[in-house]
């Protein structure tokens, strides 16, 4: 399948991602974790984007559009992808329309995950992530097993650097003025499924319906 997951940022992008790669060998693509691992590898490309990152202000959308047409063309993509955190403003939704008519594709839908503030603002702060592999933990609801170590490869599981209050809050704003304004966008595309759910489970769901999987 080939979607968009847009949500802000804790509403469940990633997780709701993963479970859909295991149903039909999509790749889940996160340009989030694409400019993590720059930034760890000290890449241009990670230079560039750092600054901006830690405040949790967007990176500029020419470098965003860089990577992902190169990252579209990759050979995985054959089976689907998974845009998670991808697009984040107009101009790149304009751009991404215009990138997967020239490569002659076409999207399944966008998914607009609706999670109340609340409940972002608490994911938020109690999530960590594994700095090798990416996995997902929550202190409160699902911690690793050992404390500070992925279950699934052992690495440190940290508080993101853009997880402090601050930079979640910025996120937060960031989110509402610059990429809230996407669910109009696609919308009126006509390709737009809002799901108002705090459980993955029950967006997986709602997507299967939407496809009739
Ligand atoms: P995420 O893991 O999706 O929350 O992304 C982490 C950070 O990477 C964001 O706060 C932005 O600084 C940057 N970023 C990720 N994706 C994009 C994008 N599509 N456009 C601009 N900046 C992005």
């Amino acid at each position: 399948m080939k979607l968009i997951l847009l949500g802000a940022p804790g509403a469940g992008k990633g997780t709701v991602a993963k479970l859909l790669t295991k149903m039909d060998g999509s790749v889940q693509i996160s340009t989030g974790d694409i400019l993590r691992a720059a930034v760890a590898a000290g890449t241009e490309l990670g230079k560039k984007a750092e600054a901006a990152m830690k405040a949790g202000d967007l990176v500029s959308d020419d470098l965003i559009m860089g990577i992902m047409r190169e990252r579209l063309k990759e050979d995985d993509c054959k089976s689907g992808y998974l845009l998670d955190g991808f697009p984040r403003t107009i101009p790149q939704a304009e751009a991404l329309t215009e990138l997967l008519a020239d490569m002659g594709e076409q999207l399944d839908a966008v998914v607009n995950i609706d999670v109340p503030r609340d409940v972002i603002l608490d994911r938020l702060t109690t999530r960590r992530t594994c700095q090798d592999c990416g996995e997902i933990y929550n202190v409160k609801s699902n911690p690793p097993k050992e404390d500070g170590k992925c279950d699934k490869c052992g690495g440190a599981v940290v508080q993101r650097d853009d997880e402090t209050e601050e930079a979640i809050n910025n996120r937060l704003d960031v989110y509402n003025k610059m990429t809230a304004p996407l669910a109009d966008f696609y919308e009126k595309e006509g390709s737009l499924l809002t799901v108002e759910a705090t459980s993955s489970e029950k967006v997986i769901d709602a997507i299967k319906a939407k496809l009739g999987l």
